[in-house]
């Protein structure tokens, strides 16, 4: 078998057509879509994000605000930061970009980003509010996850779903989201015994642990589709997946690749959230 290649080139172009005409409605209207990122780190490879999110955004119509308080700012001074954000009419999306400076945890930053401004799902209460079933923004890479299997017409109901990986921004979110679909899920993580166990009983196999080629094809049940969300840099400056490429491929019937899968459809899936936030904020 070799499986087909889901690729999130495509579908990232589709969205990014729908979130550019969104945006220009709202200019129209006179409203202003307008993203605020948070940055309180000086990590290279945030910085780079945070640009590429900038750039992003600026290429649909949506504006974007770079708030940069440094690596000594406190817990209070980043939370203090959030309230005014999330307090301000002419913001419509609020991110704070990880990582957070030594000693500040996001599980601290309460009440932190307001629900119908935190368009990537990172407060903990849009995690409560999506593991409940209501309405919330799930965190854009758990919802990328579930748009490319949407995109491929995966049948996820009745399906074993198997997530290694139990993040509050990756992994629970997407466990949710595949029981909201019907799916029995098992979620897998680090101390789990015998994961090959689990994850060759998959239909639909998510993997996002942040561990280069820790699924081999050996791991994986003939026919499965596999979802690989890790992105891990290597030494020459290229990224690599959790999923082993070659080897799953000749089993699994679909696989995403590392790059291109995940990643095209978790940035434009940002962008959507703040337009969607956007004409809430409109409608209300
Ligand atoms: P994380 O917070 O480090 O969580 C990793 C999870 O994997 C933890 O639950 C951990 O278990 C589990 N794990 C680690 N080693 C394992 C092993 N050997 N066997 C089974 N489970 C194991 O990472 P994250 O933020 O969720 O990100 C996961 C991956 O996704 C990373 O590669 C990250 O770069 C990538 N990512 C990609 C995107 C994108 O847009 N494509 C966005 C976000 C993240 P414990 O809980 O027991 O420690």
């Amino acid at each position: 078998m070799s499986a087909a290649i889901l690729s999130g080139g495509t579908l990232a172009s589709e969205i990014r057509a729908a979130v550019g005409a969104d945006a220009g409605a709202l200019v129209e209207r006179g409203v202003q879509p307008r993203l605020a990122v948070v940055v309180a780190t000086e990590d290279e490879s945030a910085a780079w994000y945070v640009r590429s999110i900038a750039r992003s955004a600026g290429k649909v119509g949506i504006a974007c605000d770079v708030t940069s308080l440094g690596p000594a700012s406190t817990t209070a001074d980043i939370a203090a930061t959030l309230v005014r954000l999330s307090a301000d009419p002419a913001v419509h999306g609020v991110i704070l970009q990880t990582p957070l400076p030594e000693g500040a945890a996001l599980a601290d930053l309460d009440p932190g980003i307001a629900a119908g401004k935190d368009v990537d799902g990172a407060n903990p209460d849009s995690l409560g509010r999506l593991a409940a079933g209501l309405p919330a923004f799930a965190p854009a890479t758990a919802e990328a996850v579930l748009s490319l299997l949407d995109h491929a017409h995966i049948e996820l109901r009745g399906r074993h779903a198997v997530v290694v990986g139990r993040s509050a921004v990756v992994g629970k979110p997407v466990a949710h989201l595949l029981l909201h679909r019907d799916a029995t899920v098992t979620i897998c993580h680090s101390r789990t015994a015998d994961l090959a166990r689990h994850s060759r009983d998959a239909d639909v196999l998510v993997v996002a642990a942040g561990r280069p080629g820790m699924i081999t094809g050996a791991q994986v049940r003939p026919g499965a589709v596999v979802i690989d969300v890790g992105t891990n840099p290597t030494a020459d400056g290229g990224l690599v997946g959790d999923v082993e490429p070659v080897s799953t491929a000749e089993v699994a019937g679909a696989l995403t690749p590392v790059p291109g899968g995940v990643g095209p459809v978790t940035s434009v899936l940002l962008l959507q959230h703040t337009v969607r936030a956007a004409q809430r904020q409109v409608r209300q």
